[in-house]
């Protein structure tokens, strides 16, 4: 797409820290990184997020994660990688390039927001119509 950020990034016109590429897959340093090596990684093919993407990509995005995931525990030695994909401005996703952040928390960094909800007991007649309406969406 011509005015996406991303895809100027796979594109070279935008520059970019990048760690890792395929024939399908681009992954680079996030600018704003929430942690050391905060890292996203794209399909090259454009698509805005989880519900348009196409499977064959999705697919090559999760196995490069994998790759880069355990390239990052090599590298930084961390305490934990939290995976994080945004899906809608509704949720804040700031980018309209399906992309899967790459969140590895180092043992002398804080605790990171986005892993450190607090757990509220639900109410299981509530949880149990809404699985029946996701499960009969299916
Ligand atoms: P979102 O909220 O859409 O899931 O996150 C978009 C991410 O892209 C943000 O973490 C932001 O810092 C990052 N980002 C936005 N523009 C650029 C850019 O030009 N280069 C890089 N490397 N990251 C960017
Ligand atoms: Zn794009």
């Amino acid at each position: 797409m011509d005015d996406c950020i991303f895809c100027k990034i796979v594109r070279g016109e935008i520059p970019c820290f990048k760690v890792y590429e395929d024939r399908k897959v681009f992954a680079f340093e996030d600018i704003n990184p929430v942690s050391k090596g905060h890292t996203l990684v794209i399909a090259k093919r454009h698509s805005q997020n989880l519900w348009e993407i196409e499977e064959e990509d999705l697919t090559s995005v999760q196995l490069a994660s994998k790759k880069i995931a355990l390239a990052i525990k090599k590298a930084l030695d961390p305490v934990g990688i939290a995976c994080m994909q945004l899906n809608g401005r509704g949720v804040n996703q700031m980018v309209m390039h399906y992309h899967l952040h790459l969140i590895p928390r180092s043992a002398d960094e804080p605790e990171l927001t986005l892993t450190s909800w607090e757990l509220r007991k639900g109410d299981m007649e509530a949880i149990k119509k809404i699985a029946e309406r996701i499960a009969s969406a299916i």
